[in-house]
């Protein structure tokens, strides 16, 4: 018998990404057995409302008996075969059905695992775009201040300039033009402007459509988008969505870009986290119709393709699950939920000394804290039995789309207790 502790044994092995592993211990780390509904359920018995919903990939809880039966029969059938040159039907019924949903002209999806790689591939296409047609000189991209895209070094070069390992790893990333970020209500007028400015050296334009996650949920208004889309069709540059974090159903809509209306439309749009319903890892780079015609000449193939791209088991559990979100209604819980979230919030964490402000979109929301306290009130939480992590000095908080009523009091409620004990500073 091992006698150290599972946390123990999981420092001893296991290397946590973006976790200063010489402090894990001290953190008291969650480790997880199983799950039922919200909960996870820890090695000691002890149980979690899991309030980021395990990095925002879950949506409807953990153990959902139809996601569990999807992945059941589709091992009946096969685990994973290549899309390289041949094709998969469970990948085909899911693409027939996205097809159906999602806000973009004609699509086309191509397969990866992760959200960095979907953003990947949407970047190395609208190179390859304006290749194939020997256009020249349109190689850079335009992104926007305190943006997330991913971690590969291609989506860690669209990410902000201070954000995420960016600095430590700037010798590696290519230049981008840089919009100023959500916080500054000027950054559309000002992309928009850059966009005239520099069409004919622009591949593309990269944003997250009315949130940056990674920003601590900074949030914009539609119109911008709107702006944004209006600028690239009249320069001819390419738009791009990342709704890795907002899709399905985050934002209230099954897809931000919908609440930004057609006009909003992007020719390549980054679907990942919550697709298999935070069941398997899958991520979709959908093109528009115009993108997939420019390679469908001879020795056009796009050059570019991952192993696991398109894995059945993936592709069969995000059908069942884009199904269920329809058959469950998820998508008015979120409103009912979110306004109450937003409502509790004003009531019993803004008068704290130590909060600051909230914002929320959908089930997206982040709760600013005094400087220095976010992983101090984040622990207090876990304490107490809430799941939650910070970034930076903002409370991320994330729940479920399908959380309760309440289950959001008692978020909210953890939330406040863990903000309002006194702790010095950081
Ligand atoms: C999480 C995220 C990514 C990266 O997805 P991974 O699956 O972690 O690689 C990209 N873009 C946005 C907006 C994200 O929130």
């Amino acid at each position: 018998m091992d006698e150290r502790s599972w946390a123990e044994r999981d420092a001893a092995v296991v290397w946590h990404g973006f976790t200063d592993m010489a402090a894990y211990l001290g953190h008291c780390p969650v480790v997880v057995e199983r799950a039922e509904g919200h909960e996870l359920i820890g090695t000691d018995g002890r149980r979690y409302l899991d309030a980021i919903s395990s990095l925002w990939v879950n949506t409807m809880g953990h153990r959902v008996p139809e996601l569990d039966q999807a992945v059941r029969d589709q091992l009946e059938l096969v685990a994973h075969s290549t899309l390289l040159g041949h094709g998969n039907r469970a990948v085909v019924e899911l693409a027939e059905a996205l097809a159906g949903v999602v806000p973009v002209h004609d699509p086309h999806f191509l397969f990866a695992s992760d959200g960095a790689s979907a953003v990947e591939q949407a970047l190395k296409l609208a190179f390859q775009f304006w290749a194939l047609q020997g256009v020249r000189g349109r190689t850079t991209y335009l992104a926007f201040g305190a943006a997330y895209h991913g971690d590969t070094v291609g989506a860690l070069s669209l990410g902000a300039d201070d954000g995420f390992g960016a600095g430590l790893f700037s010798p590696l990333r290519f230049p981008v033009l840089r919009a100023p970020g959500f916080d500054d209500p000027a950054c559309f007028d000002v992309a928009c402007r850059m966009v005239d400015a520099n069409a004919g050296r622009l591949a593309a334009v990269v944003v997250e459509p009315l949130v940056q996650g990674a920003a601590g949920m900074q949030m914009a208004a539609p119109e911008g988008f709107v702006a944004l889309a209006d600028a690239c069709r009249a320069a001819d540059v390419l738009l791009v969505h990342d709704e890795v974090a907002t899709g399905f159903g985050r934002t209230g809509t099954l897809f931000a870009t919908e609440q930004c209306g057609r006009r909003a439309r992007p020719d390549l749009l980054c679907l990942g986290k919550g697709i298999t319903g935070g069941y398997l890892p899958m991520a979709v780079t959908v093109a528009a119709g115009r993108i997939f015609d420019a390679f469908t000449g001879a020795g056009a193939a796009f050059a570019h393709g991952h192993s696991y791209g398109g894995n059945s088991l993936a592709a069969a559990v995000a059908l069942r699950h884009l199904r269920l979100l329809g058959e469950r209604d998820v998508l008015a819980n979120v409103a009912a939920r979110s306004a109450q979230l937003a409502a509790l919030l004003a009531e019993r964490v803004a008068p704290l000394a130590g909060a600051g402000a909230a914002r929320v979109k959908g089930l997206m929301c982040g709760v600013d804290v005094a400087a220095g306290t976010g992983r101090a009130v984040c622990d207090r939480a876990v304490a107490a039995g809430v799941l939650l992590r910070p970034i930076g000095d903002t409370v991320i908080v994330v729940p479920p789309l399908t959380i309760t009523a309440a289950e959001i009091e008692r978020i909210v409620d953890v939330l406040a207790g863990a903000i309002g004990q006194r702790s010095a500073p950081r």
